[in-house]
């Protein structure tokens, strides 16, 4: 208990506000990850289906079997001061020509970050114990189920909105785990579920992808749509992405447990400069590939690469169609490199009822050599 007393206390000193420790049991709730796998919920996300996944996330022993304890992390990402600016900004956002960044994604990529801090707290462990202990570290980076894994380490409840819910902090949260090869005693699973008969996530979500088993349908939620799809938006949900242009807070923002708890970050390291809250649309659709590379080094918004978040900033302009828009739109259209952006710009352009983007899509059809683009013309100007 003294070791695990002390692991505890130099976790939290690291900036792990939650700690908890579990065994490498096999997850009671996996038939629902199962299930969630065989309908297709994942989208593209292959990875999440090989037969290496599935069998690891069934059994936590195959990844380390020398594993004894699982020791659970969380670290709270990015807020603003005040959690009433935020709310505040998610409801003006609309009204203004800005592109919505989630909040995890304000300051530097915690894979960079925490995996530094795991690497701390291996030392003080290895030290504590006086020799080399086995052990694995994950943040978001290999086939576990993790909040599964906090929830029976007794960090919290999964709520409805699929997020680990702590009840005195919320679910801002960034989860990591170590798997050990020690003795550590297990502390209690979190049993009772506090969403109650509270729904404010799933009746707040723009695209309905919150299913009745907690499990969301990844291939319709505005994150996957933004960040982990490679090719084309489906048509049908862009207009429901307003305009976040990387991730989506919608059914964390609404949560009464986030309104309640949620504070703001005090690790300066994870927060960076909050420079990435908003981001003005007419000047992300004019990153160069190196403005791109340069803007965001370091930060999760590289994971979508330029192709694909100018492709969210196209679709974001598209449903706020700033009359300042237009212009810079059929500039895109006409001068972008990348197919994939020139036909979001074009869906874009369709959005707007003024006669001359009508004008601007014809001329720009008989230009068009890409399939994929005179497509997206050709819908744009029968909408
Ligand atoms: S992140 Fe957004 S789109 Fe995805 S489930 Fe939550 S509210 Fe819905
Ligand atoms: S909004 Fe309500 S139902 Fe959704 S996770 Fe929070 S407490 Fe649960």
């Amino acid at each position: 208990m003294a070791l695990k007393n002390a692991i505890g206390a130099e976790a939290k000193r690291l900036g792990f506000k939650l700690v908890g420790v579990t065994k490498p049991d096999p997850p009671p709730h996996l038939d629902i990850y199962e299930n969630w796998i065989d309908q297709a919920r994942h989208g593209e996300m292959g990875y999440l289906s090989t037969d290496r996944a599935r069998t690891r996330r069934a059994n936590p022993s195959l990844i380390m079997p020398e594993c004894n304890s699982i020791l659970v992390l969380g670290m709270e990402h990015t807020l603003p001061e005040s959690f009433q600016e935020m709310l505040d900004l998610e409801i003006s956002g609309g009204q203004f020509p800005t592109g919505k960044i989630a909040s995890y994604a304000w300051g530097p990529d915690y894979h960079e970050v925490i995996p530094e801090r795991l690497e701390q707290l291996i030392a003080f462990i290895h030290d504590q114990v006086g020799e080399p202990v086995p052990y694995r570290t994950y943040t978001d980076t290999g086939p576990i189920l993790e909040r599964e894994l906090a929830q029976r380490a007794g960090l919290g409840w999964i709520g409805k909105n699929t997020c680990l819910i702590n009840p005195l902090r919320g679910s801002f949260f960034l989860l990591a785990e170590l798997f050990l090869g020690i003795e550590l005693e297990a502390d209690p699973p979190f049993a009772p579920d506090r969403c109650g008969s509270c729904t404010r996530c799933i009746e707040a979500c723009p695209t309905g992808c919150i299913l009745s088993d907690r499990t969301i349908d990844a291939s319709q939620c505005i994150s996957y749509l933004t960040i982990e799809l490679k090719g084309p938006i489906p048509e049908d949900l862009r207009p429901k992405i307003g305009n976040w242009i990387f991730g989506c807070d919608i059914c964390q923002l609404v949560c009464p447990w986030n309104l309640r708890f949620a504070t703001a970050n005090q690790d300066r390291e994870l927060a960076g400069e909050l420079n990435q809250a908003r981001q003005q649309l007419l000047d992300e659709l004019s990153l160069s590939n190196k403005d791109f590379n340069h803007k965001f080094k370091g930060t999760p918004l590289k994971r979508a690469k330029r192709r694909g978040y100018l492709r969210n900033v196209a679709v974001a302009l598209g449903n706020s169609r700033p009359a300042a828009g237009i212009q810079p739109l059929v500039h895109s259209l006409l001068n972008e490199a990348e197919p994939l952006i020139r036909g979001h710009v074009a869906w874009a352009l369709g959005q707007y009822a003024e006669t001359v983007t009508k004008k601007s899509l014809v001329k720009a059809a008989g230009v068009e050599r890409d399939p994929y683009v005179l497509k997206e013309i050709e819908a744009a100007l029968s909408g």
